[in-house]
């Protein structure tokens, strides 16, 4: 018997029952959004400047922003549910994925004095954006060896400089949250408001994801205040940083595996048209193992990233490991399913004004972003040798309880 899968909701729907913590009502609200978030969509402009289409998807995530969650009171259910919104923002439009939710604001929700928390909830739930700047010139991957510094200025205040690279939503965030070295040399995570004197910005053109503006930012003795601005406590930005990625990436993933599978969608409506038309007499096997192939590993990985979002809003000690294995993996198989699906379409799909040209591209940014793969599969591992290891000695040894997030 025949299975339409056309919308992101037909996706998800034999995943309900895997989905305890929505009911009918959070469903029927998941529905509405998405929705929503396709008729906004279908308000940005695909081909205009960059700085006209990024406003456009602030004005999105503006109109979005009364959107919260009925099931924030539940941090578990809020976070399967915000997974679930992610899947369905990629299958419209990756370029949307800061459309719904706090972003990387979530670190000052998270980890910030519980004032600049509330102020922070009001100003992301009016639509604001908060970046993150932790990446610089000796590798994203190794964050252990920022160096991005702050020193004493006064009795009060520390100043910032350094320079930060590829960092996203340059001109877009209202603030970033930045790591650096305190004057003690540790690793701390503080608030930068965007507007800062000192703070400087270098534009770089991207391949894909082409929605935000992404490139330096250069810190030339910003003003920062130890008592107010810390992002987690003085020294913590290590822990900052791994705890948040505990939840984030799981977020990436399914935003990816939601345009993976838009673009699987609409490849099934292309050939199912063009049976009906005749211009294809049948579907050869190829074309059908592609197909189910694909779906299969997308709604695998998908189902993984809800395990992963959940195992990390309970605290569970197994949600690091698994949010890093499982954005490498997860968005190693939705960028694999668009590169296998998009021969199906012949070279229509190799247009630049085509869906699938835009996703492949925005799907290698993501291949970097948020972790780079070898990076995140090593430390994945390394991870699984030291619970091996420490099971059988007790004690881990020195070497291998040495940190590598990324
Ligand atoms: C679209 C996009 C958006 C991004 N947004 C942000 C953002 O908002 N904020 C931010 O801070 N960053 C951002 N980044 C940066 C991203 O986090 C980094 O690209 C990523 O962490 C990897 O860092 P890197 O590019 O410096 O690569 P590197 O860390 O230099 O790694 C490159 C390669 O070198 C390898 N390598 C590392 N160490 C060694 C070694 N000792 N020997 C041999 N090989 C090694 C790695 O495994 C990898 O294969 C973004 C990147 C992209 C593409």
């Amino acid at each position: 018997m025949g299975v339409a899968v056309t919308t992101a909701m037909d996706w998800l729907e034999p995943l309900r029952s895997s989905v305890s913590e929505l009911d009918s009502a959070g469903w029927e609200r998941l529905e509405r959004l998405y929705n929503q978030v396709g008729t906004l969509a279908a308000t940005v402009p695909q081909f205009a400047d960059q700085a006209t289409r990024s406003r456009s998807l602030l004005a999105v995530r503006r109109q979005l922003a009364g959107c919260a969650d009925q099931e924030l009171n539940d941090p578990v259910a809020g976070a399967i549910r915000q997974t679930l919104v992610q899947f369905c923002i990629g299958f419209h439009d990756l370029d949307l994925r800061d459309a719904v939710g706090p972003g990387h604001g979530a670190m000052i929700l998270a980890e910030a004095s519980q004032p600049i928390a509330e102020h922070w909830q009001c100003r992301l739930d009016r639509g604001d954006l908060v970046g993150i700047a932790a990446t610089e010139w000796r590798g994203g991957s190794r964050l252990q060896e920022i160096t991005t510094r702050a020193r004493p200025a006064g009795r009060d205040r520390w100043r910032i400089s350094g320079e930060k690279v590829w960092v996203s939503r340059l001109h877009e965030s209202s603030a970033f949250v930045v790591f650096f070295r305190d004057p003690d040399n540790r690793i701390t995570a503080g608030l930068v408001d965007a507007a800062a004197p000192g703070l400087h910005r270098e534009v770089v053109d991207p391949f894909g994801l082409a929605g935000w503006s992404w490139g330096l930012l250069q810190f030339h003795g910003v003003s920062f205040d130890p008592a107010a601005d810390l992002v987690g406590p003085v020294g913590e930005g290590l822990g900052v940083f791994r705890r948040h990625f505990s939840r984030f990436r799981p977020l990436v993933t399914a935003t990816a595996l939601g345009a993976a599978a838009g673009v699987h969608s609409f490849t099934t409506t292309v050939l199912a048209a063009k049976l009906t038309e005749g211009a294809l007499s049948r579907i050869r096997d190829n074309a059908l193992i592609v197909l189910g192939r694909t779906y299969a590993e997308i709604t695998a990985a998908l189902l993984s990233a809800l395990t992963t979002s959940r195992l990390a809003a309970m605290g569970h000690p197994g949600a690091d490991l698994s949010a890093r294995l499982g954005k490498a993996a997860g968005v190693d198989a939705a960028y694999r399913a668009v590169t296998d699906l998009a021969p199906l379409l012949g070279a229509a799909g190799f247009q630049r004004s085509s869906m699938i040209a835009k996703v492949r591209a925005d799907l290698t940014g993501l291949l970097y972003a948020d972790g780079i793969h070898d990076s995140l599969y090593r430390s994945g591992g390394r991870s699984l040798m030291c619970q091996r290891s420490s099971t059988k000695h007790d004690e881990p040894t020195q070497q291998m309880r040495s940190p590598s997030s990324r």
